[in-house]
């Protein structure tokens, strides 16, 4: 309806050329401020000449500004939006949202300009003063000047009130990005003081990179410290099982890490797989595996994994011979049918093939192992990423936790 109301005074004003000129798609998200503008002048008609002269003339500046902005001048324009906020300072929230488009549209100097004039202007209201300033800490992320953003959300942190939640969660998208997080984590205590909220999820994913800080620096005791920490804040972090885990398979003492590595299938089970090569490695170092059969065997039932259903075979193949194994695996993957597995089940018919059958077989061994080797492992549940590797916060959307181990079909 604004955008009515302003297309309708442009054409009034002469200026339906502009609107010729110019591709409407791109138009609309350019008219959004100035319309906001006019609606403003439409609310704060008044009756005396004088006001009415002034809004005409500011409206007639706006338009000029506008112009420039269709005929891709922005610098030109942004040099008289900022000398209108000098004529009135009614016209913040314009100007704010005007900002907030050239940084949308990656004209983030011109964001920073227009943020920076606001900022300078000595008779903003506390929370208008607030506003500008986050919104300018936002154009030096995009910029990618953490410290100045940093800077500037530390401020506002410091004025309190409005803003100081956000302003806190911008500060720990700094400090993950700087691998600062001894800062992100204390950030995150100010923010659940200030909001109430807990974050245990990331409070305890903080405390594990401190871990691997520690370890690159081969300071084991206090890695095993925050490890501890983890969880502490978090029982279910998964990550700070199999960190600890690795760590004790490190000193020697298997049957810890054993314990560390069976609470990860009541922690999440959705990485299970994460845990059998581990698993089987401590198991085998202390002579045992007819126990990690029997575990392994009991977590089958309830969570299907094609690498659970390997481990089994081979045992099987180990102690009573090919057949089995072979029937052993054809029976599961009835049950839960996988690429992974069938592709496991060629691979051991081959072994004792011949002939035409033999190159037959190699075939289908090739097409499976093509279609496995271009399916991404983990996945996001978040955002949908996906790779090979897994990534505790996701590369993609930055969200803690969500990449788990691909199941089923094409997966584990
Ligand atoms: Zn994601």
């Amino acid at each position: 309806m604004l955008n009515f109301i302003l297309v309708k005074e442009m054409c009034v004003k002469g200026f339906a050329h502009i609107i010729r000129r110019s591709t409407l798609v791109n138009l609309w998200p350019l008219l959004l401020p100035a319309a906001a503008f006019s609606g403003w002048v439409a609310a704060h008609r008044n009756p005396h000449k004088k006001i009415e002269r002034q809004t005409n003339r500011l409206s007639r500046e706006y338009v000029v500004g506008l112009n420039y902005l269709l005929n891709e001048q922005p610098d030109k324009a942004v040099d008289i939006f900022i000398k209108l906020l000098e004529v009135d300072s009614e016209t913040v929230e314009t100007h704010l949202a005007l900002g907030s488009l050239f940084r949308r549209r990656g004209e983030v100097d011109r964001a920073i300009r227009i943020h920076q004039n606001l900022i300078a202007r000595p008779q903003l209201s506390l929370s208008e003063r607030k506003e500008a300033l986050m919104a300018l800490g936002q154009d030096y992320m995009s910029a990618g000047v953490f410290d100045r953003a940093e800077r500037i959300f530390l401020e506002v942190v410091d004025l309190g009130g409005r803003g100081e939640a956000r302003s806190l969660q911008e500060l720990m998208a700094i400090y993950q990005q700087e691998k600062a997080w001894d800062k992100a984590l204390n950030t995150l205590h100010k923010f659940e003081l200030v909001t109430g909220q807990t974050l245990a999820t990331q409070a305890a994913h903080f405390h594990c990179e401190i871990a691997e800080q520690y370890l690159k620096r081969n300071q084991i005791d206090k890695a095993f410290q925050s490890i501890r920490q983890a969880l502490a804040v978090d029982k279910l972090c998964v990550r700070a099982s199999l960190m600890q885990a690795t760590l004790e398979m490190r000193q020697g003492r298997y049957k810890i890490a054993i314990r560390a590595l069976r609470r990860v299938p009541q922690q999440d089970a959705e990485f299970l797989s994460e845990i059998i090569s581990p698993l089987v490695h401590c198991y085998r170092e202390i002579n045992t595996m007819e126990e990690c059969i029997e575990f392994l065997q009991k977590t089958l039932w309830d969570h299907p994994r094609a690498s659970t259903i390997f481990v089994i075979a081979d045992y099987i193949r180990e102690k009573e011979g090919m057949d089995q194994a072979v029937d052993f695996v054809s029976e599961q993957l009835q049950k839960h049918p996988s690429i992974r597995g069938l592709n496991r089940l060629i691979f051991w018919h081959l072994e004792s093939a011949q002939g035409k059958v033999r190159d037959k077989l190699q075939m289908l061994y090739a097409i499976t192992s093509k279609f496995l080797d271009d399916k991404p492992i983990y996945r996001c549940g978040h955002c949908g990423f996906g790779g090979k590797h897994l990534h505790w916060q996701c590369p993609s959307c930055k969200q803690w936790s969500r990449t788990k181990p691909v199941h089923g079909l094409e997966g584990d």
